[in-house]
């Protein structure tokens, strides 16, 4: 098993898509020692590093975030088979809400990837895991990225695919929600995953989002919505507090810990009265439109148009 890929004419190939499918950041990476764990190696991954891993002569664990904190993919990681069993299930299930999955067999238990159309903010890559998560009965279990946004170091890393385990020296591979190898061998499983089915922005938003908006009646509308700009409707659409209570967990008085920083005192607030966000630390505030753009790191154009999807069924 461990000479699977040795001598392969198309190793070169391989070690591209390894790096296309699972590498976010090429600037440094990681090495798993014999005991398991990894250290950081700060320098530039390289082709070499890739083959080597794919050879089994070294296994590389690669990092979630990138240095712009957003992630391309997110990973739980089941700890036992009875977790790994329980993954299965919500594969097929979220396969059914059209949000595609792939299952990786580890050591113990195995992780779940589940990969986005392009980057996206660390938070919320986190806050789709975590909806996931929160439905699935699994109790205590891992949620890659670890982290919103990096802080001193180059934060969660998992183990890259298609190596060799350090501690028994086995190759896992991919595997159906039955449990059954997705390719006969490990060059074609790395060839079905060279293009990974992902999910794409609005379902990623549509999922994340609990609230149904309450849309104005059209009769009130018609009068009223003249001259009402988009912008305008998105705001009546929903409360700050609403709104933003599905991404940031809030006191019954409206305090929480603010997901634009590293927050320890909940400097964030949202003020259900006249209906605005504050961040006291100074991540600023405003409507939910202020709220999306900072939450998606993007501008009032997208954020809008994001919004009036999600909100008003408009935009699709
Ligand atoms: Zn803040």
């Amino acid at each position: 098993m461990k000479k699977e890929f040795a001598q392969s004419p198309e190793l070169y190939a391989y070690a591209g898509i390894l790096a296309k499918t699972f590498i976010q950041r090429k600037d440094l990476y990681a090495r798993q020692l014999e005991d398991g764990r990894y250290c950081c190696i700060r320098k530039p991954l390289e082709e070499k590093h890739l083959i080597a891993h794919l050879n089994g002569d070294l296994t590389l664990g690669t990092y979630v975030l990138g240095e712009d904190n957003k992630a391309r993919f997110a990973v739980i990681d089941a700890d036992d088979d009875l977790q790994l069993a329980r993954l299965a299930e919500i594969s097929m299930s979220l396969e059914k809400a059209g949000i595609p999955s792939y299952l990786e067999a580890s050591r113990r238990g195995g992780h779940m990837w589940i990969f986005f159309d392009r980057s996206i903010p660390g938070q919320v890559a986190r806050a789709f895991g975590k909806q996931i998560l929160a439905s699935s009965g699994l109790g205590k279990i891992e949620l890659f990225p670890k982290q919103d946004k990096l802080g001193e170091g180059p934060g969660s890393l998992i183990r890259l695919p298609f190596g060799i385990h350090q501690k028994d020296g086995q190759r896992y591979g991919f595997v159906t929600p039955g449990g059954k190898p997705i390719a006969k061998t490990f060059a074609d499983q790395i060839y079905l995953l060279s293009n990974p089915r992902t999910v794409d922005k609005a379902a990623l938003d549509e999922f994340i989002s609990q609230y149904k908006a309450i849309v104005p009646k059209p009769a009130l509308v018609k009068s009223e919505a003249v001259g009402e700009t988009l912008s305008l409707q998105i705001k009546r659409s929903v409360t700050v507090l609403d709104f933003v209570g599905q991404y940031v967990e809030l006191s019954p008085a409206g305090r929480g810990l603010c997901p634009f920083h590293d927050d320890h005192h909940q400097s964030f607030s949202v003020n259900a009265e006249k209906n605005y966000w504050h961040c006291f630390a100074g991540c600023g505030g405003g409507s939910i439109i202020d709220f999306w753009m900072k939450w998606q790191d993007t501008d009032f154009r997208q954020a809008v148009k994001e919004l009036a999807g999600l909100l008003l069924n408009k935009g699709k």
